[in-house]
């Protein structure tokens, strides 16, 4: 049998960079794809300080000496290439100053020249083989900074010529980000205007890059098995329900795996005690750290904790109007997260309001994440919509029991106590507070019956959401594609 080669095209790679999930499943599958015989390779742009990370990191990166050039907005754009190994796997790093200049790594806005820097990463990917001694056969593009690969090699003046030369795979991490722009894009990517059209790019007069990739990837994976029907309704599809309701037979839903050689409590470094299935003292010492983080005094309420982005899909709304609700239950309520500023400030609102009960940290803190997965007792995800979700598979491993909305990843992953005699978590259906209240309410009546809590905290922990089986399933789908 052959072993596929394949070049993955991302945007994000835990732990070189990491906005999201995104950059936790970039950094751990392709490893996971080598170990079940997959020749798996990634391309990633050289953001502001990944030389310097890098080297922090011990990890040592060469110049390959070799140079890829790409035509965009009638100028030719260089980029050496650099070379590093992460997990084993070979990375390369594509050197453009000038084009990702941003820290912060996505643009903010989306017109034509704000799409450089990703359209110059997707063309960018279709020079690597030759500029390399090595050939993938096919090419895994990921989210909206990947899809200008597929729709490429179908409609680039230049690239379509070499159609036959790869399949791709285009994997949907979250179909929310779909980088909607201004037709003009159209001429300064190279593409021929035949692509213009609704079975093609063309989006409600403008262009819609995902929506390209959609249709000109040979398969399309989503991260969980329950997202990939949820996107192909008008409910979960955000526009293109239609364009992916009349794909379906190439789609396919693969849950994400979690990389437990980052995300265990046996051995997780930042932990101040590590801890097993067996013996949770540690778990104890963990949520004292906790509590002495947040400039708390034990009183024994439950810690409910929330770590994510603050943004409309993770349910801040709900969380906020529920808020006060929660905490007259006898919680106490822990928040990481960034994003938007409305959130933030609401929530810092909150916490001035009950200070000895809500503490709300907002920005990124890996090392804050990892202590509240392992202090807090509930997780709380009441997502409006969740293609996978790592937060709960991350809560499950470090005993934290997860309370979840019944959507996508959510729903593949939990299941709920009071349905299972092997439940691990509880679910929700509406998208009302009052619903989230209620799933915590169910939760505590469990929580104080401390015997019986102990046997779900194990159930999860126990469980197994390893990359393994998912990325055998990945080189199934990589052989199916070339013929095997
Ligand atoms: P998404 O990809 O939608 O952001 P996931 O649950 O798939 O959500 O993955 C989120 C990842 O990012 C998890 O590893 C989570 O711990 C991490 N994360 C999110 N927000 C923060 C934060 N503020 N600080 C540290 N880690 C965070």
């Amino acid at each position: 049998m052959k072993c596929p080669r394949v070049l993955h095209v991302a945007s994000e790679m835990a732990p070189l960079v990491k906005l999201g999930g995104l950059g936790d499943v970039v950094g751990s599958l392709p490893a996971a794809l080598r170990e079940v015989g997959v020749d798996a390779r990634i391309v990633l742009p050289a953001y502001p300080g990944m030389f310097e990370r890098l080297e922090a990191q011990n990890l040592s990166c060469t110049p390959t000496g070799k140079s890829v050039h790409v035509a965009l907005d009638w100028r030719v754009y260089s980029a050496p290439l650099w070379e590093t190994s992460v997990n084993n796997t070979p990375v390369y790093l594509l050197e453009q100053p000038e084009l990702f200049s941003d820290s912060e790594v996505y643009p903010r806005e989306t017109t034509p020249l704000a799409t450089l820097p990703f359209a110059f990463l997707s063309l960018a990917a279709l020079e690597v083989p030759g500029a390399l001694e090595w050939t993938p056969d096919i090419l895994h593009v990921h989210d909206w900074p990947g899809a200008l690969v597929p729709a490429a090699l179908k409609w680039h003046r230049h690239y379509r010529n070499r159609r036959d030369d790869y399949d791709t795979v285009l994997t949907i991490h979250n179909l929310a980000h779909q980088w909607i722009t201004t037709p003009n894009a159209l001429n300064i990517w190279g593409f021929v205007k035949e692509s213009f059209t609704i079975e093609g790019i063309e989006f409600y007069g403008g262009l819609n890059a995902l929506k390209g990739g959609i249709l000109a990837a040979d398969a399309i994976t989503t991260v969980s098995p329950r997202y990939s029907w949820e996107i192909q309704t008008l409910q979960g599809g955000m526009g293109l329900d239609g364009v992916l309701a009349s794909c379906r037979g190439k789609i396919q839903g693969i849950l994400n795996g979690l990389d437990y050689t980052v995300w265990s409590p046996e051995t997780d470094p930042l932990l101040p005690a590590p801890y097993r299935v067996g013996d949770l003292s540690g778990k104890t010492l963990c949520r004292k750290a906790l509590l002495q983080a947040c400039g708390w005094e034990e009183n024994d309420r439950p810690l409910l904790v929330f770590v994510g982005r603050l943004v409309e899909q993770k349910g801040v709304d709900i969380l906020l109007a529920a808020m006060e609700d929660l905490l007259s239950l006898g919680t106490r309520v822990l928040i990481l997260g960034s994003g938007h500023p409305i959130y933030e400030r609401a929530l810092q609102e909150e916490s001035r309001r009950y200070q000895d009960l809500l503490h709300v940290h907002a920005g990124y803190d890996e090392t804050l994440a990892h202590l509240l997965y392992a202090g807090g007792d509930m997780l709380l995800m009441p997502s409006l919509f969740e293609p996978c979700g790592l937060s709960q598979l991350i809560a499950l491993r470090y005993g934290t029991v997860p309370l979840v909305r019944a959507v996508g990843g959510l729903a593949d992953t939990i299941i709920d106590v009071d349905g299972s005699p092997d439940g691990n978590g509880f679910l929700f259906s509406d998208y009302t507070p009052h619903e989230l209240r209620r799933v915590v309410e169910r939760a505590l009546s469990h929580w104080h019956d401390r015997e019986q809590w102990k046997i779900i905290v194990r159930h999860g922990m126990e469980q197994d959401f390893s990359w393994k089986h998912s990325a055998e399933t990945y080189k199934a789908l990589y052989l199916r594609l070339l013929g095997n």
